[in-house]
């Protein structure tokens, strides 16, 4: 299986699509003000998690870094609505993006270069081509257009490992004052720790970095639909 990973169009490549969006997640984990090494925040993104039955205004309205403890009080909070295989990090959003819309959208959109979008079309032929690990959440975007069709968030776990060898020098280690993991700057030549990648999944994302990860059945199912203004860059597993 080849894998590719989806990227926002190169500078200076003319957008075939006008479609544009704004929005936020509906609820968020500020950073974490550590008192070592300053604030940090990983961009972790679950859409398809649900946290209407956390009571706690904070996560609806985060109001910047917090203190470790005032953190270690809302992961309590937060993590069990997560699926256990995922983490929960400062700096995390969950529930489905809610903002406004404009234009027409392709099939796919990577925009910013962190989040892939799909029309609703695309989502069906994923699922209807059976697909594995598929996790699209309908964003709620308003829109002055009554024909826009609805625009799905594309979820990416972060269940795949870069290979130990393209890190190498990018590390920076864990801090045991905050919790925060041992993490990385995204080496410009990486590939993939082929024992990490989840068996016969078609869509996933990195620990501790931002492009997401689709399979060659991915993108040709999706190219069917017509062009979207992404690029494929094809990424090795070792
Ligand atoms: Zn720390």
């Amino acid at each position: 299986m080849r894998y590719f990973e989806v990227r926002s169009l190169h500078d200076g490549v003319e957008p075939q699509w006008s479609g544009e969006y704004r929005g936020e997640h509906r609820w968020h984990l500020s950073g974490v003000d550590c008192p070592r090494f300053g604030p940090w925040a990983w961009m972790d993104a679950f859409p398809s998690v649900d946290l209407s039955a956390v009571v706690e205004p904070v996560l609806a309205e985060p109001k910047g870094p917090m203190s470790v403890a005032e953190y270690n009080r809302l992961v309590t909070l937060v993590r069990p609505f997560v699926p256990p295989e995922l983490p929960v990090r400062a700096g995390a959003s969950f529930g489905p993006m809610i903002g406004t819309a404009q234009g027409k959208f392709g099939p796919m959109t990577c925009n910013p270069p962190w989040r892939v979008v799909l029309r609703e079309d695309a989502v069906e032929l994923l699922k209807a081509e059976g697909l594995k690990g598929v996790i699209a959440v309908r964003m709620e975007l308003r829109s002055r257009r009554s024909t826009m069709p609805a625009l799905y968030e594309l979820e990416a776990r972060p269940l795949a490992r870069l290979h130990p060898d393209c890190i190498g020098e990018w590390k920076t280690p864990a801090c045991d004052l905050c919790g925060k993991p041992e993490s990385f700057s995204l080496p410009p030549k990486r590939w993939l720790l082929r024992s990490s990648i989840p068996e016969g999944l078609d869509i996933f994302g990195i620990d501790g970095a931002n492009p997401r990860v689709v399979s060659e059945r991915f993108v040709e199912t999706v190219q069917r639909l017509g062009p979207s203004d992404v690029h494929y860059q094809e990424i090795d597993a070792r």
